[in-house]
C-alpha cells in the first residue's frame, strides 16, 4: 500500500508547533522516519537572547549522490481560533480538503516528500542507490538562528555532503506546476542620516537645515535605477520606507534628519558592494556640501540563484509531466531558508501552491497533495536511476 501523504499531512497539523514549541511534530517525524529506516537525529540549539529549538536530521543510506529535502515543521500562530471554519490543529478533511495552521506552509510538503521517500524505497528493496535525507527545522518562521543555518553546520561537521537539495516551501502562485523557485534577491535595510545644525527657524542664517539635504539625497537615490536586471532576476529596487525627523516644535531647525529605506537586489551585487555603491551615489550627490552617513542593518539575505541545468531540468520534467504545466524558474517572493542551503549545495524550492499560507483557514487540495507526491516521487526515481 503506498504511504498516504493525506494522513501524514493530518497527523503533523494535530502538532501545535508554533515557533518556537516542537508541538510533537519532530517527535513525529522521529517515528516515521525510523520506521522507513532512517538514522534520525535530533538536536537543539542554543542563541542568548533566542528561544531553544530543536531540529532534525535524518538520512537513509551512505554514499553519493545525496539528495536533501528541506523544510520546517513550525508554523505560525494561528490568530483568532473562532475566526476558522474548522479547529486550525484538527487537520480537518472536508469535501476535498484538508484544513489547518500549516497545511500548506509547510507540512504538507513535509508530508509529500515523506510519501514520496517511503514509497521509493519500498520499490527498491528500502535502499535507495545513493542517500536521501530530510534537513528539518523548528525556526523558520521566527528570526530563524537556531534552524536551519545551524543544522547544515552541524551536518557539515558530521563531515556529510549533500549533493543536491529540495526545498518544499510553496513555490506556486495560483497552481501546482506553475512554479519552481531557483533563487532569491537579496534584502538589505538602512538608514540614511543628515546632520546639520540645530537653530530658530527665524535665524536660518544660523543654522543648517538637514532636511533640505536630505530631501536632495533621497531624491538622488531614487533618481537613477540601481541596474537594468539580469538573465534571472529584475532590476535591483531601493525603496523609501519611512523619512524622520521628530521634530514637534514649530520654530525649531532640527539637528538631524533621516530617512529608512529597504533594498532588494540581484546577482549583480553582494551585501558589500551594494553598501559601496550606494554611499558612493551618496557622496556624488552630496558633493562635499552635506553632512551625511550611513547605517546598515545586520543582514543574514545576501542573494543566491541556482543556475538553471540537468537538475533545475530533472525537477522541471517531473513537474510538467505530473501537471501538465511547464513551471516559470522564478526568483521572485521573500526571502527563505534557501539562502543558507545555497552556500553548501544546489538548491530549488517545489512545493505545494502558496495562496492560503498564514491565513485563517489556510487548507489544501487533498489532490494536491497526491500529485505533489507524485512529483517528489519522480524525481527520487530519476535521481537515483
Ligand atoms: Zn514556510
Amino acid at each position: 500500500m503506498p504511504a498516504d501523504p493525506v494522513a501524514l499531512t493530518r497527523d503533523l497539523v494535530r502538532c501545535p508547533s508554533v515557533t518556537p514549541a516542537e508541538g510533537g511534530a519532530l517527535a513525529f517525524l522521529e517515528r516515521t522516519l525510523t520506521a522507513a529506516g532512517f538514522a534520525v537525529h535530533r538536536t537543539t540549539f542554543r542563541e542568548p537572547g533566542a528561544a531553544d529549538v530543536e531540529n532534525l536530521y535524518a538520512r537513509i543510506g551512505t554514499v553519493a549522490p545525496h539528495l536533501v529535502f528541506a523544510g520546517h515543521t513550525d508554523v505560525v500562530p494561528p490568530g483568532t481560533e473562532s475566526a476558522w471554519k474548522h479547529p486550525p490543529f484538527s487537520g480537518e478533511v472536508m469535501d476535498g480538503t484538508l484544513y489547518g495552521r500549516g497545511a500548506v506552509d509547510m507540512k504538507g510538503g513535509i508530508a509529500c516528500a515523506i510519501a514520496a521517500v517511503i514509497d521509493h524505497l519500498a520499490a527498491n528493496g528500502g535502499k535507495p542507490k545513493g542517500s536521501v535525507s530530510f534537513l528539518i527545522t523548528g525556526d523558520e518562521e521566527g528570526i530563524a538562528v537556531n534552524g536551519t543555518i545551524k543544522l547544515l553546520k552541524w551536518v557539515a561537521e558530521r563531515g556529510e555532503k549533500f549533493d543536491h537539495c529540495i526545498l518544499a516551501e510553496p513555490s506556486n502562485v495560483e497552481t501546482l506546476g506553475d512554479t519552481i523557485k531557483i533563487g532569491r534577491r537579496g534584502s538589505l535595510n538602512g538608514h540614511l542620516i543628515v546632520r546639520g545644525k540645530q537653530g530658530h527657524v527665524a535665524y536660518p542664517q544660523r543654522a543648517d537645515n538637514p532636511i533640505r539635504g536630505l530631501v536632495a539625497l533621497v531624491a538622488a537615490l531614487n533618481a537613477e535605477p540601481i541596474d537594468k536586471g539580469t538573465a534571472h532576476f529584475p532590476p535591483s529596487h531601493l525603496e523609501f520606507t519611512s523619512v524622520d525627523v521628530g521634530n514637534k516644535t514649530v520654530n525649531l531647525i532640527p539637528g538631524e534628519a533621516r530617512a529608512r529605506f529597504n533594498i532588494r537586489f540581484n546577482d549583480l551585487h553582494t551585501l558589500d558592494s551594494l553598501k559601496e555603491l550606494i554611499e558612493q551615489r551618496a557622496a556624488k550627490a552630496a558633493g562635499g556640501k552635506i553632512d551625511f552617513a550611513f547605517e546598515w542593518e545586520p543582514s543574514n539575505a545576501g542573494v543566491f540563484v541556482t543556475q538553471p541545468g540537468p537538475f533545475t531540468e530533472l525537477v522541471a520534467n517531473a513537474v510538467a509531466e505530473v501537471s501538465g504545466r511547464k513551471p516559470e524558474l522564478s526568483t521572485s517572493g521573500g526571502t527563505s531558508d534557501a539562502r543558507f542551503i545555497t552556500a553548501y549545495c544546489p538548491v530549488v524550492e517545489f512545493g505545494l501552491v502558496g495562496q492560503t499560507m498564514h491565513q485563517v483557514d489556510e487548507r489544501v487540495p487533498v489532490a494536491e497533495l497526491h500529485a505533489l507526491t507524485a512529483v517528489y516521487r519522480k524525481i527520487i526515481d530519476r535521481y537515483f536511476a
